[in-house]
């Protein structure tokens, strides 16, 4: 008889020979540390870029400070219907204030976020230019789309302004899309630069995507765009509670009229239940103390610096600037070897294989975090 999932099963078998099969890892978490098997590891593969989600003492305050009406575990329904609890309004509220922006707009995650957003405020009369190396959740979000796109090499600014010359006047609105720090690579998108590209034609937007910049770049930890003055000047700017916040969640900052027309047409904020209050509660307290979490930016730029020094002294070319640091090993069996390697000596790294990243660039991907100390990060140099 016919298996009807052999064709599942083949695939399977060819991801396993080419080093590419996912499985979900069962580790135990212990503050920064992983568990495995009974090995005890340094976690170097989580966004907690602030080490926030290990603080119990923060925790704790938050908790103490809760009535039980606000601590709600679900909101039972879309934001337009009656999942919209007050704390929503005040979160965004507190957003728009923290950047000094006209508003503010709350999503159930950076998935839905990007899925949702390009979709909503583009057709088939707008173009997008999107950077080679963005999300796959932006990717996603452009294929929902009825805009055309073009994919710009990574970081070729060049080619992003001949795109523009060249399609100015046959589309009727473009938009150049973004992340700010690149996700695999830690490198960082001159957006000044992007900004005065986009104001030398009045109908180009700008997309920034500052899921791993927001908590821990910036004065006050709004991101990229504050470090590099631009908030003002970027149409969406948009980031996510999951990582630095350790909360869960997205946002775009962005004039009233776009949040409104979000409001009427973004299917994923639409036809989703809203996120729990008590989740939203958690990330207002978090956004809330943001601007006081210099030390920990500090001291994750320290360790982050002398990683991304290290290796480069070791003669690896590494394109980073931030906290998350990849060393390329280029096959993906090669790079799981390697991955082995690492936790057998005590640091939990994860091999990045392709569809991640493009084939043949599979890479170790240091995430390192404010809780990782340079005592740590100092032995890690040594086995490395
Ligand atoms: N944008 C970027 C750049 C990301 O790296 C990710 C997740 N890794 C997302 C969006 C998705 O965010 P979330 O996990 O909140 O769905």
């Amino acid at each position: 008889m016919n298996d009807i999932c052999q064709s599942y099963k083949d695939e399977l078998q060819r991801l396993e020979a080419s080093g590419n099969l996912r499985k979900l890892p069962s580790v135990v978490h212990d503050g920064k540390w992983v568990i495995d098997g009974g090995r005890k590891m340094l976690n170097l593969s989580s966004n907690d870029y602030l080490g926030l989600s290990t603080d119990k003492a923060l925790r704790q305050e938050f908790i103490s400070n809760r009535m039980t009406e606000e601590c709600l575990f679900s909101s039972s329904s879309s934001r337009l219907l009656t999942g919209n609890y007050t704390i929503y309004d005040r979160l965004e509220t507190l957003l728009a204030d923290l950047f000094g922006a006209e508003s503010a707009l709350v999503f159930c995650s950076g998935y839905h976020m990007n899925t949702g957003i390009l979709p909503a405020v583009t057709d088939s009369t707008t173009l997008i230019l999107a950077d080679k190396l963005v999300h796959a959740s932006i990717i996603d979000g452009i294929r929902l789309s009825q805009a055309q796109c073009v994919r710009y090499r990574h970081q070729d600014y060049k080619q992003l302004e001949m795109l523009l010359q060249k399609h100015k006047d046959n589309f009727s609105r473009i938009i150049i899309v973004t992340e700010s720090i690149f996700s695999m690579d830690g490198d960082i998108a001159p957006l000044y630069k992007l900004v005065d590209l986009k104001k030398m034609y009045p109908n180009v937007m700008l997309y920034v995507d500052e899921a791993h910049a927001i908590g821990v770049r910036g004065d006050n930890g709004l991101g990229i765009a504050e470090e590099q003055g631009c908030i003002h000047d970027i149409d969406f700017l948009c980031g996510t509670f999951g990582k630095a916040l350790s909360s869960v969640g997205a946002y775009v900052i962005c004039r009233k009229a776009i949040r409104e027309f979000l409001v009427n047409r973004m299917r994923t904020l639409i036809f989703t239940t809203a996120l729990p209050p008590v989740n939203v509660a958690w990330t207002y307290f978090i956004v809330e103390h943001l601007s006081q979490m210099k030390e920990r930016r500090n001291a994750l730029n320290l360790v982050s610096s002398r990683l991304r020094d290290a290796l480069r002294v070791k003669g690896c070319d590494v394109a980073s600037e931030s906290h998350i640091v990849p060393m390329i090993v280029g096959k993906s069996s090669d790079t799981i070897l390697k991955a082995e390697e690492m936790q057998r000596k005590g640091f939990y790294v994860l091999p990045v294989r392709p569809p991640t990243v493009p084939e043949g660039t599979s890479r170790l991907r240091f995430s390192l975090t404010a809780a990782v100390s340079e005592e740590e990060v100092g032995r890690l140099i040594e086995v490395l």
